[in-house]
């Protein structure tokens, strides 16, 4: 039967792709720990990044704030300067007592935020040479492995053109199916007989299954797991 025979065939063809594709996501050691600290140094730089834009713009925030301060701090200096008055000098020194202690209540924060900044782009220019040098020595062992490898990268290649292929045979209604239960089987959508039952869910099937099955007419499918039934 037609169907079947390119079924067989597509099931074939993703259980070999299934198996290179785990042979190429399996990093010996070395490069797995590298293509860790890849991903950790990454990490961290994006935390930090994000620490950095918050503390600068608090800082612009406090900037403007000791502008502000420090005018009036100015305008308080100068009204002390001008008095003449005793009763009137005592209010424009309370004043601009009032106006220092202000100014300085913004400037102990500004400054520790510029500090916190700079704690911080020194960490990143630490973490990003980490980064870059774990990258370079990932990319250089990953390019020997994928040249061990070129066996399964040619192979994934006809594979995957295999599969186009074969999908062409078949309706998009059927296609779209397949995928459908690949994805809830474990990748297991076509399987054998077995001693009468479902291999693929080990349930024995009815005698007029069987019968059917033999007949060869149709695609026959487990009546427990739906999954699409040959006999070996
Ligand atoms: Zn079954």
């Amino acid at each position: 039967m037609e169907p079947l025979i390119t079924l067989r065939d597509l099931q074939a063809t993703l259980d070999y792709l299934a198996t290179i594709h785990r042979e190429l996501s399996a990093l010996p050691p070395d490069l797995a720990i590298l293509d860790a600290k890849v991903k950790a140094a990454e990490k961290q730089i994006a935390d930090k990044t994000k620490a950095l834009d918050t503390a600068r713009a608090q800082i612009l925030v406090k900037s403007k704030e000791l502008t502000q301060a420090q005018k009036d701090e100015d305008r308080a200096r100068a009204a002390v300067k001008t008095t003449s008055q005793k009763v009137h000098y005592t209010a424009a020194i309370r004043e601009l007592d009032e106006k220092e202690r202000l100014k300085a209540s913004v400037a102990r924060p500004l400054k520790a935020l510029e500090s916190t900044v700079q704690v911080l782009e020194q960490a990143l220019a630490v973490l990003e040479k980490e980064r870059a040098g774990a990258q370079t020595q990932f990319d250089e062992l990953y390019a020997i492995f994928l040249d061990e490898h070129a066996n399964q990268v040619e192979g994934r290649k006809v594979l995957q053109a295999k599969q186009t292929k074969l999908e062409t045979k078949l309706t998009p209604v059927e296609v779209a199916r397949f995928h459908r239960l690949a994805a809830a089987r474990h990748g297991r959508v076509v399987v054998a007989v077995e001693n009468g039952a479902c291999s693929g869910c080990n349930v024995k099937l009815r005698g007029p299954i069987l019968f059917q099955l033999k007949e060869g007419k149709d695609l026959i499918t487990c009546e427990s797991c739906q999954r699409i039934l040959f006999l070996s």
